[in-house]
């Protein structure tokens, strides 16, 4: 793997590689053990270590991951699961995964996310859980309520597979008091190719979550080896992470640094060139804090900026079309105004870190040409759009 096709704008998102990882890669080939080992447990080491916390927990995928949190956490039919709507629909599917249901509740539509009041809101005596999607990357600080969520025994599961590297304070996310997930599919911050990570709250939590990414069977595979048998202690799936897509996980968290500067220095040249347009509302992140995933913009008539700019090769995209309106979670509709609204006006312009400034200006050039044709049809940064 090289970055030698040389993505731009043409694409929304783009894995960036350092290098190295092909020949970690071809090292794990060569040492003729696939599967989870060693290398694993190292970029679970690495994790926890660049995050400032005891363990952490690899599998196979953010969805794995999702599920293995829910389950640990004790969901399950009967149970609703308070969830925004507005996220990628492997949120949703990991409570259907459990058997619980989803109680789809609004965002804030500056920042995407829940906040204390939106969550509280919907807590119900069925509520077990609340997962925050950490939207773009930015930290979804529940703290206030922590308290009160514990009392209810509510657990926080925090879906932070935009958010890895960000902080929530001084802290990095991970390292607070919620189950976080991860997932390094390819356009996350962090690829392992495929992969994801469950920080968990205490010892025992990571050991359930051992088991379970590994069919139920109680011992590494290092120890099995030398046994006639395997022990099956409880229900398991087959959600391990494999050496090959560790080793790309640890050679991208060598650079991680570079990977955060990069992505906030492309946000802010966005930030500042977008600043110039009338008719736009930035999606905000702190860059100072998180380290953005995504650029996303609010815009009028959406549907027609996106299919102009996409006519004229821009990579534009939407994270995303709202859950509560998808055929297979028709049962849990409800009225969610903020994210309606969001679901008809927000944009994803390209955000890779193949981009160049010059692609930039080339984006923000032919978003400006459009608004300025369609001629003030589209909300102002000052009106509420
Ligand atoms: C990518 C993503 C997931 C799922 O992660 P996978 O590794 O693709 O399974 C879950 N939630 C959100 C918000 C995501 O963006």
């Amino acid at each position: 793997m090289t970055n030698s096709s040389r993505p731009d704008a043409r694409r929304n998102a783009s894995p960036y590689l350092y290098g190295e990882e092909a020949e970690a890669v071809a090292r794990v080939l060569e040492s003729g053990q696939y599967g989870h080992g060693a290398v694993t447990e190292e970029f679970e080491r690495r994790v926890a270590d660049f995050l400032g916390i005891p363990d952490a927990v690899a599998v196979a995928s953010g969805t794995a991951a999702l599920h293995l949190a829910l389950i640990v956490a004790g969901v399950g039919p009967g149970d609703e699961v308070i969830v925004p709507s507005m996220t990628f629909c492997a949120t949703v599917q990991a409570i259907l995964a459990v058997g619980a249901t989803p109680r789809f509740v609004d965002i804030e539509l500056g920042t995407l996310c829940v906040n204390d009041q939106l969550v509280m809101e919907a807590v119900s005596d069925a509520t077990a859980a609340v997962m925050p999607v950490l939207f773009g990357g930015r930290a979804v600080d529940l703290a206030a309520v922590q308290g009160e969520l514990d009392e209810r025994g509510v657990a926080v599961i925090e879906d932070a597979a935009h958010a890895f590297g960000s902080r929530n304070g001084p802290r990095r996310v991970g390292a607070g008091r919620a189950l976080t997930c991860f997932s390094f599919g390819p356009i996350k911050n962090l690829t392992c190719g495929q992969g994801g990570m469950v920080i968990p709250r205490t010892p025992e939590e990571a050991d359930a979550i051992r088991r379970l990414r590994l069919l139920g069977v109680a011992q590494s595979q290092a120890e099995r080896a030398n046994t006639t048998t395997y022990r099956v202690e409880s229900f398991g799936l087959r959600y391990q992470l494999s050496d090959l897509n560790a080793a790309v996980g640890l050679a991208q968290l060598a650079h991680f640094g570079a990977t955060e500067r990069a992505r906030r220095d492309l946000w802010r040249t966005y930030r500042s060139a977008l600043s110039s347009l009338e008719g736009v509302t930035s999606v905000d992140v702190d860059p100072d804090r998180s380290v953005p995933h995504l650029c996303q913009v609010r815009v009028k008539n959406r549907d027609a900026v996106f299919a102009r700019l996409r006519s004229q090769g821009v990579g534009v995209g939407v994270h995303y079309p709202p859950n509560h309106s998808q055929p297979a979670f028709a049962a849990w509709k409800r009225t969610l105004p903020a994210t309606e609204q969001a679901g008809q006006e927000i944009l994803s312009l390209p955000f890779h870190q193949h981009l160049t400034e010059q692609h930039i200006e080339h984006v923000v050039s032919a978003l400006g040409q459009f608004l300025k044709s369609a001629g003030g049809t589209m909300c102002s940064p000052a009106a509420s759009c």
